[in-house]
C-alpha cells in the first residue's frame, strides 16, 4: 500500500510517501519569517506557493506517479488555521481529482507514529517538544493520553520569545543552545511544575527582565536548565506511573543536545531504560503524516471527503487510534 502524507500545520509544507512501511520520499519547504515569529498569513501564502513543487519533488523521489497512490493523508490539526487550510485543500483536491481515499490525521499522533517506525520504540512515553506543543503522551486504554502538558506556551515558543529579546532571529532555539554551552553560573529562575503540567511564560518574563543585569550566556544556560528539568521531571513521573520503559523525545526542540543528555540520564537512572530520538524526523514532515495515515486507513478505511474539514484545536487525547491493540 502506498500512502502520501501532507503536512502544513505551521512553518513547514511537507509531502512524504510511504510504501508498505518504507519511507520512499520526504520532501519539504520551510517558511522562515524575515522578522519576529511566524506570521500565519505569510506562512499559508508560502504553503500555496510551494505546494506544487514539493509534490513534484516527492513523487520524483519514488518510481510512482499520483495515480499509484492508494491513500492520501493530511494533517487535520492541531495547528494554525490558515496553514491547515492549505494542506487540507491540496489533499481534498488530489483525492477528488484522482479518486483516491483520504484520511485526516492528528499531527501529534503522527510525530509518535514516525518515532515508532524509525526507532525501535514500540510503546513509549513520548516527550513532544516543538514550537507549538509541549506534551507528555503515552498510550493507555484505547487512546494516546496526555499525562502532562504546558499550561501556557510551548517550550519552542518560549525559547524563541526569549531569543527575540536577545535579538536572535527566529527560530532562536539553536543559538540559545550554542550560547548556553558558554554559560556556567546557574541564575535563579522560576521552576513551575503543577501536578504533571508545567508552565513557561513566567520563566520567559523573568529571564527577559534579567538580560541587562547578568551574563547572557549564563542566562541561556540557566533558561535551558530550568525549562528542560521541568519537562524531564514530568516525563519521569509519567514513566513511573505507566510502567513503560521507553522514552521517545521528538519535535524540533528534541534536536537540543542538553535536553537529550538530560533525557538519557533520566532513562538510564530508571533501571537502564531506553531513550530514543527519531533524528531525521523530529521536525514537522510529510512522512510522519503518511505513516499515521497508512495505519489509520488500514484499520478504519477512508473518510467521507465532504465531511473532512480541518480542526485547529484537535487534541491528542480526542483522537481515535483504532490501529493499536490493547
Ligand atoms: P517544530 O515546531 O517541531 O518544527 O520545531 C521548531 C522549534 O524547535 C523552534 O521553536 C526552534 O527554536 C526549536 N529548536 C530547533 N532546534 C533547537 C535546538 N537545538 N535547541 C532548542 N530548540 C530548538
Ligand atoms: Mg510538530
Amino acid at each position: 500500500m502506498i500512502t502520501l502524507g501532507i503536512e502544513s500545520t505551521a512553518h513547514t509544507f511537507g509531502i512524504g510517501i510511504i510504501e508498505d512501511g518504507t519511507i520512499q520520499a520526504n520532501s519539504k519547504d520551510q517558511y522562515t519569517p524575515e522578522e519576529g515569529g511566524i506570521h500565519p498569513s505569510e506562512a499559508s501564502e508560502h504553503h500555496y506557493r510551494k505546494a506544487d513543487t514539493v509534490l513534484d519533488q516527492a513523487l520524483a523521489q519514488t518510481d510512482h506517479d499520483i495515480e499509484d497512490i492508494d491513500c492520501i493523508a493530511f494533517s487535520r490539526g492541531p495547528g494554525l488555521p490558515q496553514c491547515l487550510q492549505i494542506g487540507g485543500t491540496v489533499a481534498r483536491s488530489l483525492a477528488a481529482q484522482h479518486d483516491i481515499p483520504i484520511v485526516g490525521v492528528n499531527h501529534c499522533v503522527a510525530h509518535i507514529e514516525i518515532g515508532k517506525l524509525t526507532t525501535d520504540a514500540t510503546d513509549p512515553v513520548t516527550l513532544y517538544v516543538s514550537g507549538g506543543n509541549a506534551q507528555i503522551i503515552a498510550y493507555s486504554g484505547g487512546r494516546y493520553r496526555v499525562f502532562g502538558e504546558t499550561l501556557d506556551i510551548a517550550i519552542g515558543n518560549a525559547l524563541d520569545k526569549f531569543a527575540r529579546a536577545l535579538d536572535i532571529p527566529h527560530p532562536g532555539g539553536p543559538e540559545i543552545e550554542q550560547r548556553a554551552r558558554q554559560g556556567e553560573t546557574l541564575i535563579d529562575l522560576p521552576y513551575v511544575v503543577k501536578g504533571m503540567d508545567f508552565s513557561f511564560s513566567g520563566l520567559v518574563t523573568e529571564a527577559q527582565s534579567k538580560i541587562d543585569d547578568v551574563d547572557t550566556d549564563d542566562l541561556c544556560f540557566s533558561f535551558q536548565e530550568y525549562a528542560f528539568a521541568m519537562l524531564i521531571e514530568a516525563a519521569e513521573r509519567a514513566m513511573a506511573h505507566t510502567g513503560k520503559d521507553e522514552l521517545l523525545v521528538t519535535g524540533g526542540v528534541a534536536a537540543n543536545n542538553r535536553l537529550q543528555e538530560m533525557a538519557a540520564t533520566m532513562a538510564e537512572e530508571r533501571d537502564g531504560q531506553r531513550f530514543k530520538v527519531p533524528h531525521a524526523y523530529c521536525m514537522d514532515n510529510g512522512a510522519m503524516i503518511a505513516q499515521a495515515g497508512a495505519r489509520q486507513y488500514r484499520a478504519a478505511g477512508g473518510e467521507e471527503l465532504s465531511a473532512l474539514g480541518t480542526d485547529p484545536n484537535w487534541r491528542t487525547d480526542q483522537t481515535e487510534v483504532p490501529w493499536i491493540d490493547d
